[in-house]
């Protein structure tokens, strides 16, 4: 099997395991039990893992919440913010072309009675094609607008969101930004504070580490964010969010970062050149190949994303076809949905180019070799569909 859907999920580094089993083996102590030595290095161990992570993505140091991931952390920081009891605003703000575990919270605010307002992307062919129209947002942001959630990063066509522009415009009216930085945490540079993004939420697998561990950024010291929490019980961290913090996962987490910090620029290259590849092998030997969202030289697309829209058969048979290349037709949460990608379709695309449309996720353990299988296989899969 030939792993190309990175975005979906990405495989454990084997470093990262290693920093990991000694807290669930020898080291298996409650960091909120500190009354004896296992709890005392336990507490150690996330308090070490908490310095290293906030440097990473420059948050302070008192801001990182540990949840079990993105989805937990999005839930957290937008209904937090909407519903804590001295939040008097009524309008919160997001994008289109966001994941559902955005949108649905939006629908859920929705039905409580608050005001939502989903700004368009920009449309397929542009330059920063997927990412919000900033004109568009603006003029969406009043007096009343409490939150706005902007996506760092797409999880189907990897555009980048310029976040500071984003936050400019929410904070010069009022309002905070959150982000879901799920696909660009470990995948791309990010300073949440120089950014100036007020709460951010990520899940460690989406960059080596294992599943069911993330954070969410609560206030980069410019201004206050009070949340409302989701989980009420022992009161761990400060009370955002009860319940026995995970050390093994959080150790994992660090390192995983940690590993991508120290090798960021080598890694982009590298997937970058596996992802042009790929595209220049599929698209010399599909005529009419198409490629959805930004431009691939540009800077405005994560390195390993390719998102391409078939002349005439569907993803879905593309992807049967080719049973020993996994990719994907569009986000991992919707892949059992028969439904088109809706974020193909708020980018323009009619719902049959949305079906003809795949998605590519080149990840750090992808080989060139890989790269040219895959070609061929997918190359020989669409000439047999095509007769
Ligand atoms: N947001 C985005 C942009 C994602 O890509 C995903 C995972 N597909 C999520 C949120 C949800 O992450 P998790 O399932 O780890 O909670």
């Amino acid at each position: 099997m030939i792993y190309l859907d990175n975005h979906a999920t990405t495989c454990c580094d084997p470093r990262v395991i290693d920093a990991m089993l000694p807290w669930l083996t020898d080291n298996f102590g409650n960091p909120s039990s500190t009354s004896h030595e296992p709890g005392r290095v336990a507490l150690d161990a996330v308090t070490r893992a908490t310095a290293s992570i906030s440097m990473a993505i420059d948050a302070p140091l008192d801001s990182i919440v540990y949840t079990s991931g993105a989805t937990e952390s999005n839930n957290l920081a937008i209904k937090g913010v909407l519903r804590h009891p001295r939040n008097k605003k009524r309008h919160f703000i997001t994008v289109s072309t966001e994941h559902h575990a955005v949108l649905d919270i939006a629908d859920e605010l929705e039905r409580e009675g608050f005001r939502v307002t989903r700004v368009p992307a920009l449309p397929n062919g542009n330059a920063s094609a997927g990412i919000i129209d900033l004109d568009r947002l603006a003029e969406s942001i009043d007096d009343d607008t409490a939150l706005v959630s902007v996506m760092w990063a797409n999880n189907e066509v990897g555009s980048i969101t310029p976040m500071k522009q984003v936050a400019e415009i929410c904070h010069s009216k009022g309002a905070l930004l959150h982000s879901d930085a799920t696909q660009a945490v470990g995948r791309i540079p990010i300073d949440v504070c120089q950014e100036d993004v007020d709460l951010v939420s990520a899940s460690a697998h989406k960059f080596y580490g294992p599943k069911g561990i993330g954070f969410l950024v609560v206030g980069n010291g410019h201004r206050r964010v009070r949340l409302k929490p989701e989980l009420v019980g022992g009161g761990q961290q400060a009370g955002l969010r009860s319940g026995t913090l995970n050390p093994a996962g959080i150790m994992a987490m660090a390192t995983a970062l940690q590993i991508y910090g120290e090798n960021a620029a080598e890694e982009d290259v590298r997937t970058k050149e596996l992802r042009d590849e790929l595209f220049m092998r599929l698209n010399s030997q599909i005529e009419g190949l198409k490629l959805n969202g930004p431009p691939l030289t540009e800077g405005r697309r994560l390195p390993g994303n390719l998102n391409l829209q078939l002349p005439s058969i569907e993803g879905e048979s593309w992807m049967a076809a080719t049973p020993t290349v996994a990719f994907s037709s569009g986000s991992a949460c919707s892949s059992s949905s028969p439904e088109p990608s809706h974020v193909l379709t708020a980018m323009g695309l009619t719902e049959s180019q949305a079906r003809q449309s795949v998605r590519f996720g080149i990840g750090r353990f992808n080989t060139p070799e890989e790269i040219e299988d895959a070609s061929c296989l997918l190359v020989k899969a669409y000439r047999h569909l095509v007769g």
